[in-house]
């Protein structure tokens, strides 16, 4: 970590930043190759990282987990992701937006049957908002869960879902109130494997080892897979919105640090001309510049953790943070790729999956555009 950084922190970071780091490079990065190679999540590191109470370290003591804040949970992404983002992101959506609302806002039977199984890695969600014509654009989503005598009968399609191939539970988000608009929206716990629930694998760029699909959704489920109340799902998913950027962000960080250290020690060690690559000036301007955009996302990323931690309102830190950080993970692996030179362009060096996973980080968790706006919004521009 950024001496820059390390003030903003105390001892006991540093510990649990050492136990996360020792089960990344243990446990996470022998699977690396073989899950991005089959393109298939490795779903035994979920019952080890919830049996050593990973998945559950910012959730309250009563429910297993850890009890700490933001700072430490951004800790476990960053160190994670440098290891191998793609498994990172399944694990964190173990722990993210769905299972979050689960806690907040589920009732002690949805907190059996779901929560806790999750958060000890026994039962595995995903959370499914986007549609086809519906990303940044929430309110355009056209899935609709229709009252009935028994329950509700659900249609819809979800797109992009992370998770949705292995998933037991899908926490998915659709009108019971169309007309209604951002009051129409509603959370429902719906079981991924009951009859009339399709998914299709979709193929991507990067993060081979986290599988990504399509749901058709045409089924009936019970009243009971209301999650809180209906119409209020925006309000629910508002709640969550600033946690999640944050530790989006600590996931381009993770990704950025990998990249600035592996190419630390490959222009210590390549050597052209009759010495090392790190000996020209020029190679030397450009580390610098990789350790100032490591720092400077090391700083939004924990700053804006630290401040939801204290309770305070948190949404332009959260904003910039996840503007900053993917940014900078773009920018290091791109040119961490052209400092290993054609190495760089070979599958057996980790920097090209770097370089690919790093694409998705101004994509997802609110596009770049949709933080500007926020942005905008919030400082009055
Ligand atoms: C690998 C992957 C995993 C994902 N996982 C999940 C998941 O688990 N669950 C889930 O629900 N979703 C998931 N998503 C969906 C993701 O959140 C959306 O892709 C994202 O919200 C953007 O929506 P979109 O793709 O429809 O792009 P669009 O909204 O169509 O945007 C296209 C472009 O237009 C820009 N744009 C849009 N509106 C404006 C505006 N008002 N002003 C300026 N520019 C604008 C955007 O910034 C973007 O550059 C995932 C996506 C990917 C790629």
């Amino acid at each position: 970590m950024s001496q820059t950084v390390s003030h903003l922190l105390g001892e006991e970071h540093g510990t649990f930043r050492q136990s996360v780091r020792r089960f990344a490079e243990r446990e996470i990065a022998p699977l690396v190759d073989a899950a991005e190679t089959s393109g298939r999540f490795p779903v035994q590191i979920m019952a080890r990282a919830g049996e050593l109470g990973f998945l559950a370290v910012g959730y309250p003591e009563s429910l297993g987990g850890g009890g700490v804040g933001l700072s430490f949970e951004c800790i476990l992404v960053e160190e994670c992701a440098r290891v191998c983002a793609g498994i990172t992101s399944g694990m964190m959506l173990q722990t993210g937006l769905g299972t979050a609302l689960i806690h907040k806002f589920g009732n002690p039977e949805q907190h059996a049957n779901y929560l806790i199984p999750a958060l000890r890695g026994e039962k595995l969600g995903c959370y499914a908002m986007t549609e086809p014509d519906a990303g940044s654009d929430v309110l355009g989503m056209r899935g609709t869960a229709t009252r009935t005598t028994s329950g509700y009968r659900v249609r819809a399609n979800k797109v992009f879902i992370t998770c949705a191939p292995f998933a037991d539970f899908i926490v998915l988000v659709v009108y019971t109130d169309a007309a209604a608009r951002q009051k129409g929206l509603s959370v429902f716990i719906v079981d991924r494997h009951q009859p009339g629930i399709e998914v299709r694998a979709l193929r991507k760029l990067g993060h081979h080892s986290m599988e990504t699909g399509e749901l058709t959704i045409d089924c009936e489920v019970p009243a009971a897979a209301l999650l809180g109340e209906e119409g209020r799902g925006m309000e629910y998913l508002l709640q969550g919105l600033e946690k999640g950027r944050i530790t989006h962000a600590a996931r381009s960080l993770g990704v950025a640090m990998a990249a600035k250290d592996l190419t630390r020690s490959y222009t210590a060690e390549r050597r052209q001309f009759g010495k090392a690559l790190n000996q020209f000036q020029a190679i030397q301007f450009e580390l610098a510049r990789m350790e100032i955009d490591v720092t400077s996302a090391a700083l939004h990323v924990y700053s804006a953790a630290l401040k939801h931690e204290r309770g305070e309102r948190s949404m332009v830190a959260a904003s910039m943070a996840k503007v900053v950080a993917s940014e900078v993970a773009e920018r290091v692996t791109s040119r961490a790729l052209h400092l290993h030179g054609g190495y760089g362009y070979m599958a057996e060096y980790p920097i090209e999956r770097l370089f690919r996973d790093a694409k998705l980080y101004p994509i997802t968790e609110g596009t770049t555009e949709i933080q500007l706006r926020t942005l905008a919004r919030e400082l009055g521009i």
